[in-house]
């Protein structure tokens, strides 16, 4: 029986497909500069996945990367640039566009669980909910 944090998604085009088991249903806002810059939004909202569970299903040879910093490689499809799951093996976390998650969402409640990189918020981006709010990355 699949876990019931399973979920799959793709990009805008449908070139790049994955599969991930999530570690729990929250959802994780990013306000960093880069993710701002990235999505020309306030913040790019993620769900985790821990690296053993994430699989490419297609979309190898359509996938790109762009080095963002000296340890996080951002990569996004090469046809329809959508944004896509950041694998970060320093931390074992992969952060999944949440928009990018097609099917496994409906059954769970998923929620905005913190806000991070809050000292980089747009002044004009207003958070509209309680969860807990930190300055740079959350220390665990
Ligand atoms: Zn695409
Ligand atoms: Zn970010």
């Amino acid at each position: 029986m699949p876990s019931p944090l399973s979920v799959s998604g793709s990009c805008r085009c449908g070139a790049v497909q994955f599969q991930a088991q999530l570690v729990h249903e929250k959802v994780v806002n990013c306000h960093c500069r880069t993710c701002q810059k990235i999505s020309g939004s306030a913040f790019i909202a993620y769900m985790i996945a821990d690296p053993q569970h994430y699989h490419l299903v297609a979309g190898t040879e359509a996938r790109q990367h762009y080095q963002s910093s000296s340890d996080v490689q951002r990569p996004f499809c090469g046809t329809c640039s959508s944004s896509l799951p950041i694998v970060d093996t320093g931390i074992q976390q992969v952060f999944i566009p949440a928009s990018l998650i097609d099917q496994g969402l409906e059954a769970l409640s998923p929620q905005v669980a913190l806000h991070m990189f809050m000292a980089e918020n747009p002044r004009w981006h207003e958070v509209g909910d309680t969860a807990a709010q930190f300055a740079q990355f959350p220390k665990t």
